[in-house]
């Protein structure tokens, strides 16, 4: 596990956690002039200076995203086509920022083959749907973040004010 940075284990539900970490992201975003999720994630990236790639491949039934944690990097992978992509996006942003644990990284040598990649995938894939499950505290939190942020991002760019505005309800908060 790379993530090893600890955090206080919480065990019960707090919005006021979420905001807070909601709140550190959206001041990342305004150091970085991001408005939009893709660079938001981008400048949750640099900020803590680990890569977030962000991907799209076929996923099991029912699987919107997953997170994938490689040495160097972690990569966010959304399903094909899906949906509600932001949201989905967000959520994983969530779980990265939250430090929640996933499933843990499989080590893909270079010379394997695609069938194997996709085998590996499809494990993966299953793998995220029981890791969602078990933890229902993880999930809550991702989902109150992605709502939280999504909300956030969607009265920043609709009020058409300076990125700045994004620090102004991190002021009020
Ligand atoms: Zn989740």
């Amino acid at each position: 596990m790379t993530m090893s940075q600890s955090r206080p284990q919480n065990s019960s539900r707090s919005y006021r956690r979420v905001a807070a970490a909601v709140d550190a992201v959206c001041a990342v975003a305004a150091d970085f002039d991001a408005t939009t999720l893709d660079e938001v994630v981008a400048a949750v990236s640099a900020e803590r200076m680990r890569d977030i790639e962000i991907a799209d491949a076929d996923l099991g039934p029912g699987v919107c995203g997953q997170r994938r944690f490689y040495p160097d990097r972690d990569v966010i992978v959304l399903a094909t086509a899906l949906p509600s992509r932001e949201h989905t996006l967000a959520h994983e942003l969530g779980h990265i920022v939250f430090e929640h644990q996933g499933a843990p990284a499989v080590e893909v040598t270079l010379e394997a083959s695609d069938d194997l990649i996709a085998y590996m995938l499809s494990q993966r894939a299953h793998q995220q749907i029981v890791d969602d499950g078990a933890d229902e505290m993880a999930e809550w939190e991702a989902e109150t973040f992605a709502a939280m942020l999504m909300t956030r991002l969607r009265v920043f760019n609709s009020r058409g004010a300076g990125v700045s505005a994004l620090r102004f309800d991190e002021a009020l908060g």
